[in-house]
């Protein structure tokens, strides 16, 4: 190969947003890292390429050479296409790992047409490891998730059978994850963890193969800083990974991509609303973007944050019958909130939210991207997780890393609180969040705990630090092993 010319890597997300918008944020800032030296492509759906077109235009007035193609991914009947994910109902969520890899023919046809210098891909995708190999270029797993949550899925994996064998007879079984670092004994009841750890399903055929392909590859790319997670990181450095290279949180980052999160779609009203409310007030209340709330359970929720008496900011989702008032708040109850509360339909600019100085709490899903904004911006977090590894991130939020306390302990939760058909009632959520808000020593524990992680989460991506640092190393070894071939394994 001839050094010197423009490094083309070429990144292909999973469908879902939490997955989309950091990959694209890490896309941006590895051609905004070397102007002139290395191109991104973007490989994503004609639906996401909608959805990342202001960030990558953001990107491109900058200079940064950032490019999209457009995929034609086959539709698997959820929809008008796989990108309608969204929309399916949590149980379903996890089927979704099957319906992408009907994507794996164009996936393979198109790098091989393409021939990148380095491909960047999304956990499932283990696929795309054969055809870089192939090339003879580097495969990147990227991780949208934490260090923390991969190490107790990949060590609680490997009791599964004894796992599934506690389930057929005590459905409340609680668990330890086995081989964690540190003292701290890390436990979770069963209900709590994702289905393809409980049961013999699609996914924990194919979890092995994505393991193996994820170490075979030449690394892992990891949305996460190494000060939030430290002892997980350097135990994943040593059993999970070639090469690891720690980059989050990647929506912190200068210069910073995220035009959705950042008031690029219109629906920046809330931040002046924000600013008519005193600091750190407002408890902003987001279940990310797949979530999803029954209408009942939407309606406790409504009661919930009217009875706090705090001043809230919820995102409800737009889409279909959610829109209506009457279905996911009672009669009458936006006259009621009008003023103290604010509803945004659909999606907010999350980043510029939790950044605002009005916001006091969080109340989350824990999705990991939630996790580490919330974490960066150093608001203390009340955590509501729904399905996936949310339970696992929920841990670590409220013990490893301490800047938050659950909204509720009753009852059962995770995946198969919808068949249990349990709603978390209006006056846990009313009690939960006014005594969080509530000035005194624990939220003060709380908010020096998000403080400080907030300071780290700065230095991280600072010139200096850990994450920027990463992101240059990243580049190097690519660049290295494009000039000089691939290195050969290191062990
Ligand atoms: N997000 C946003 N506005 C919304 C909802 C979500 O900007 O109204 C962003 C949020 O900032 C985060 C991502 O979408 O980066 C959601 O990812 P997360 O991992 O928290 O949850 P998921 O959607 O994957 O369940």
């Amino acid at each position: 190969a001839v050094a010197g010319r423009t490094l083309r890597v070429f990144f292909l997300p999973s469908f879902a947003r939490g997955h989309l918008i950091p990959q694209t944020d890490l896309a941006c800032l590895m051609a905004a890292a070397r102007p002139g030296e290395l191109e991104a492509t973007m490989v994503v759906s004609p639906a996401n390429a909608a959805i990342i077109a202001p960030t990558v235009a953001r990107a491109a007035a900058a200079g940064h050479a950032v490019r999209v193609l457009r995929c034609p991914f086959p539709d698997v009947g959820l929809g008008d296409g796989i990108e309608c994910l969204s929309t399916a109902p949590t149980r379903d969520a996890w089927r979704v790992y099957r319906a992408m890899e009907l994507v794996r023919p164009a996936h393979e046809s198109l790098l091989r047409e393409h021939r990148p210098d380095a491909v960047v891909s999304d956990v499932p995708f283990w696929w795309t490891n054969g055809v870089a190999a192939e090339l003879g270029v580097p495969r990147l797993t990227f991780h949208p998730v934490g260090v923390f949550p991969q190490l107790a899925m990949n060590n609680l994996f490997t009791m599964r059978t004894e796992i599934i064998r506690r389930v057929s007879s005590d459905a409340r079984a609680v668990v330890s994850v086995p081989d964690m670092p540190g003292n701290k004994e890390i436990t979770i009841p069963v209900s709590e963890l994702p289905s393809f750890l409980v049961q013999d399903d699609h996914l924990s055929s194919t979890w092995e193969q994505i393991k193996a392909c994820q170490l075979a590859g030449f690394g892992v790319i990891v949305n996460t800083f190494v000060d939030l997670e430290r002892a997980y990181c350097e135990e994943f450095s040593r059993v999970d990974a070639r090469r690891a290279y720690f980059v989050g949180p990647l929506a912190a980052h200068q210069p910073s991509c995220s035009a959705v999160q950042r008031g690029g779609d219109g629906n920046g009203d809330c931040l002046s609303w924000l600013s008519t409310k005193p600091s750190r007030s407002v408890v902003y209340v987001c279940f990310g973007s797949w979530a999803h709330f029954s209408a009942a359970q939407s309606r406790e929720l409504a009661l919930g944050l009217e009875a706090s008496n705090q001043p809230f900011l919820w995102v409800v989702r737009a889409d279909g019958s959610d829109d209506s008032t009457s279905l996911w708040a009672p009669e009458g109850w936006e006259e009621r909130v009008a003023g103290r509360g604010m509803v945004v339909r659909g999606w907010a600019p999350q980043v510029a939210v939790l950044a605002h100085p009005s916001v006091g709490a969080f109340l989350t899903h824990c999705g990991w991207n939630s996790v580490l904004e919330a974490a960066s911006a150093g608001v203390p977090v009340l955590t509501w997780p729904l399905v996936f590894e949310q339970f696992i991130n929920e841990r670590l939020v409220t013990g490893v890393a301490a800047f938050g306390a659950r909204v509720w302990d009753g009852g059962t939760r995770g995946e198969r609180a919808e068949e249990a058909e349990t709603t978390v009632p209006a006056e846990a959520i009313a009690r939960a969040v006014a005594g969080f808000m509530e000035r005194g020593a624990r939220r003060e524990r709380m908010e020096a705990s998000a403080g400080e992680l907030a300071e780290r989460a700065r230095a991280a991506v600072g010139e200096n630090g850990t994450s920027w640092g990463d992101i240059q190393r990243l580049i190097d070894d690519l660049v290295q092993a494009r000039d000089s071939g691939l290195p050969p394994r290191e062990n």
